[in-house]
This record gives structure tokens, sequence and C-alpha cells, in this order.
């Protein structure tokens, strides 16, 4: 009519005294991992940097003032026509070096809009 004796289980079950109470928390990563998928945009835009233009004045359509126009040309001096100069300078005849700075061969050639001035391209030698 004893009761049974704990003293057998002093120490041999200490894991029984832990309270087994699992607390189900909801997770606040679940509810906020909502996934954005955004569409890859399709957006593509062209920017028209220089037209292509050649050495000569070209008919075009312009951009800025969308006329058909014909562009006028203005020659920009470069470190290249420099160069050419001084070769001239320097292997030909010193007279000729003046040649690159009148002539248009090694010169870039800017194209203009006559009708707006809006410049349009450039065409490097
Ligand atoms: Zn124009």
């Amino acid at each position: 009519m004893d009761p049974p004796a704990y003293d057998q289980l002093d120490g041999s079950a200490p894991a029984a005294r832990y309270p087994h109470q699992q607390t189900p928390m909801a997770d606040p990563l679940k509810s906020a991992n909502v996934h954005t998928q955004e569409p890859p945009s399709l957006q593509t835009t062209v920017i028209i940097t220089g037209q292509q233009v050649g050495p000569d004045p070209t008919t075009i359509s312009c951009p800025s003032c969308r006329a058909t126009v014909v562009t006028r040309l203005e020659y920009e001096t470069t470190t290249k026509t420099h160069l050419c100069a001084g070769l001239l300078c320097l292997f030909l005849c010193w007279p000729c070096a003046f040649v690159p700075y009148c002539s248009t061969a090694c010169r870039d050639a800017n194209h203009y809009c006559p009708n707006c001035g809006s410049f349009i391209g450039t065409y490097r030698k």
C-alpha cells in the first residue's frame, strides 16, 4: 500500500520536469514573404547620338525640326590636322604645311541643320 518510491527517479529523469509546452509562434517572415515579381521592362530606349553622315552635305531628315534638309557643313580643326601639318612640315616642304588647314581632308565635318541650326552628326576621317 505504500506509494512508489520516487527516490530512484531523482536525477535519473530530470527531463520530466521540463514543461513540454510548444508555443506555436507565427513566423513573421512567412507573412512578410511577399514575392514582388516585376516583369522585365521591355522598354528600349534608342538614343541617337549622331546620324551617319558623310564628308559631303547630306540630305537628311532633321531630328529636331523634322524637316528634310541638306546639312550645313562646318569643318573642325582637330589634332589630326596639326599632325598632318607637322608631318608635311617635316618631310615635305614647309609651304605645304598650311594645306591641312585649308583642305577638308584632315578635319572633321560637323553637320548642322540649316533650318534650325541643331547639330546632326560628325563625319570623322
Ligand atoms: Zn532642323
